[in-house]
């Protein structure tokens, strides 16, 4: 019986010909190279990987899924039953090259779990909502300029590689989709001492994004820290540039004045 898509899973999956082989080109597959596949579904990536690769790794949520899979590709599929999100990318090894037509229901989650285990990536290719690649790309001062810019930029260089139509999937999303490569910034041009830290102050920016960093960030930061850190306090959170959130992140780390209660939620 052929199977039937499930919702809660984000099950789009993957269904021209063209697009699935301009992906699979923009990755580059080389045999020998560590691929891991996040929800290889039907196999519509995981069939051009495996022949270029001769082995992959690949997670899967939907056991239905992970057995007709395994049927079909083991041993060469080295099948994770599992769910994403909870998975030790490490255990695999480092120089991992991470791909995916992503469950566009977790790819926020996702990316800032991917983020953990930057040092063991060499790059990431994911198909993702365009809306949310819009925001990973956007520059400070655009409107598409949020949390997920700056916690993405901080880490990685990203690069919006392909633009997808709903008719490339079955069943079609309703939503736009677009293929991204995120590198990960080796060094890190901006170093935050204290990454939990960093990821508060952001968050708390952007919970009140059009008001004035006087406004939002009032229980940390007083008139003379702004004029210490050099940031104009009439500033918004979307003009700042990830340096400057690094910056301020810095300061409270270095005066012990952090007393940001709420963790932002990943
Ligand atoms: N790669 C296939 C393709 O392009 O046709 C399927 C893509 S579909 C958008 C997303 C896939 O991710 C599905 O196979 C789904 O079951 C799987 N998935 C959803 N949530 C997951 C999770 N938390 N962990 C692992 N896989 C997940």
């Amino acid at each position: 019986m052929p199977h039937q898509p499930r919702k809660r899973f984000g099950q789009n999956f993957l269904q021209d010909g063209n697009v699935i082989a301009d992906i699979v080109a923009a990755i580059h597959p080389l045999p020998g190279e560590r691929v891991v596949e996040i929800g290889p579904g039907l196999g519509a990536l995981s069939r051009p990987l495996l022949a270029a690769l001769g082995r992959l790794d690949a997670i899967e949520i939907d056991r239905d899924l992970a057995a007709a899979l395994q049927e079909e590709f083991a041993p060469a599929l080295n099948l994770h039953l599992g769910d994403v999100l909870e998975f030790d990318f490490p255990a695999l090894g480092a120089d991992l090259r991470i791909v995916g037509n992503l469950p566009y229901n977790i790819s926020t989650p996702l990316l800032f779990h991917l983020a953990k285990f930057a040092g063991d990536i060499r790059d990431i290719h994911v198909m993702l909502q365009k809306e949310i690649v819009q925001r990973m790309i956007a520059a400070p001062g655009d409107s598409n300029f949020s949390r997920l810019s700056v916690m993405v930029q901080y880490r990685f260089s990203v690069e919006l590689l392909i633009d997808v139509p709903p008719t490339a999937f079955k069943p079609a999303p309703k939503v736009d989709s677009a293929v991204v490569r995120l590198l990960p910034l080796r060094p890190l041009p901006h170093v935050a001492r204290d990454e939990k830290l960093f990821a508060r102050v952001v968050a708390a920016a952007f919970s009140q994004r059009r008001k004035t960093l006087r406004n939002s960030l009032s229980s940390i930061l007083t008139a003379a820290d702004f004029v210490q850190i050099g940031i104009a306090p009439t500033a918004r959170a979307q003009e700042l540039s990830v340096a400057q959130f690094v910056a301020i992140a810095n300061f409270l780390a270095q005066t012990g004045t952090a007393v940001l209660t709420s963790s932002p939620s990943e």
